[in-house]
């Protein structure tokens, strides 16, 4: 099996709520998604997806997904796309760093190894642990009150996992933390993600303010040696996401007792070759983890349905059902949020049909 073409497509997610916001005043109104399709000379089509949360959230944008895929195309055309390491090695020497850009493409070299094997991808990861796998609902930033009314709505849809968007001032930071405390019972998690927007010494007066809460403190600070010096401060239970940027950082993180747990997304390390590495190794280090991306549409949230129902259910922090926050489908067959929780599919593959209608014209098109 050889890849003939890749075509590239641009869909705009909009937002269920109208807008997502979280640190230091940022936000997205739309999510700009980036869909891979290969094409081999068998005639099969495998898909992958990238979506960034925008440009400032990590060092990825739309449009670089884009022109990242069109300088990786030379170097994958008449490669066979099922040889996930070696397409994964040679994605890396030709192009030094941009994860994201690598990302769409693994995945959809994943989607084309299920399919050509008549396996999900959960299952050529391992096997499924679990019935289903736990969702925790991110909360936009806004008012105490508003996000206290917003995760009791979410309650609703089966959620017991809440993850506040915190990174904003901190009097409003303690006060949102414990509007939210104050309402959750001992059964359900909460989280405060300041997504890298406190100061080192507003972290420290925030998590000493909130001391007696049940909450986790999530990536407070931007350096890894603030979110240090913060964790060796609390008691609380400490995650790192945006530092955890590869199994380097991980090690480093694990040594110096820095975290709890990670938060592992699909895009941030590559992906989904190079998370299953770190899932694998969180597993025997016993790192829970949250597994999810930065954001996308039904192909990603599938791509992290297989990745988490194939994680043992000890060592799963929680999952991101992404396609329930967006008001477009980008493909059918992808998880649907069931109480709270999602399933991997049995299909092959991801398990997906891409919507053409949503995908329209590809953006660009590399054939051999
Ligand atoms: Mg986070």
């Amino acid at each position: 099996m050889k890849l003939d073409a890749i075509k590239v497509y641009q869909v705009d997610l909009p937002l269920v709520e109208g807008r997502y916001s979280w640190s230091e005043g940022k936000y997205v109104d739309v999510f700009d998604c980036t869909v891979v399709e290969l094409i081999t000379d068998d005639g099969r089509s495998a898909f992958g997806e990238v979506c960034p949360l925008g440009p400032f959230y990590l060092p990825a944008f739309g449009a670089g997904a884009r022109a990242g895929i069109g300088e990786l195309a030379p170097t994958l055309l008449g490669q066979d796309p099922t040889a996930v390491s070696v397409i994964n090695d040679m994605m890396d020497a030709a192009l030094l760093g941009h994860p994201y850009v690598k990302s769409a493409i693994d995945m959809a070299c994943w989607d084309m190894l299920g399919k050509s094997s008549n396996k999900s991808v959960s299952d050529l990861m391992g096997g499924k642990f679990g019935e289903s796998v736990a969702l925790y609902r991110a909360i936009s930033q806004g008012s105490a009150e508003h996000m206290a009314e917003n995760v009791a709505g979410h309650r609703a849809d089966g959620y017991t996992k809440f993850q506040l968007k915190v990174g904003g001032k901190r009097e409003d930071d303690i006060a949102r933390i414990h509007a939210v405390a104050d309402i959750l019972s001992d059964s359900e998690t909460l989280v405060a993600d300041a997504n890298t927007g406190w100061r080192v010494d507003d972290a420290h007066r925030v998590v000493n303010a909130v001391r007696d809460r049940d909450v986790y403190i999530e990536q407070p600070c931007r350096t890894y040696d603030h979110c240090l010096a913060v964790r060796r401060n609390t008691n609380l239970p400490f995650i790192l996401d945006e530092n955890i940027h590869g199994l380097d950082a991980l090690l480093r993180g694990h040594a110096d007792g820095a975290m709890d747990a990670i938060n592992l997304k699909i895009s941030k390390v590559g992906g989904l070759t190079k998370a299953r590495i770190i899932r694998d190794v969180c597993v025997s280090l016993r790192i829970p983890m949250t597994i999810e991306d930065s954001w996308g549409g039904d192909i990603i949230t599938a791509a992290i349905a297989h990745l988490a129902h194939s994680t043992p259910e000890a060592l799963r922090f929680s999952a991101t059902d992404f396609n329930s926050y967006v008001t477009v489908e980008n493909a059918t067959g992808a998880p649907k949020r069931i109480n709270g929780t999602m399933k991997a599919s049995d299909a092959p593959g991801l398990g997906i049909d891409p919507n053409r209608d949503v995908l329209g014209k590809p953006v660009a098109e590399y054939k051999r």
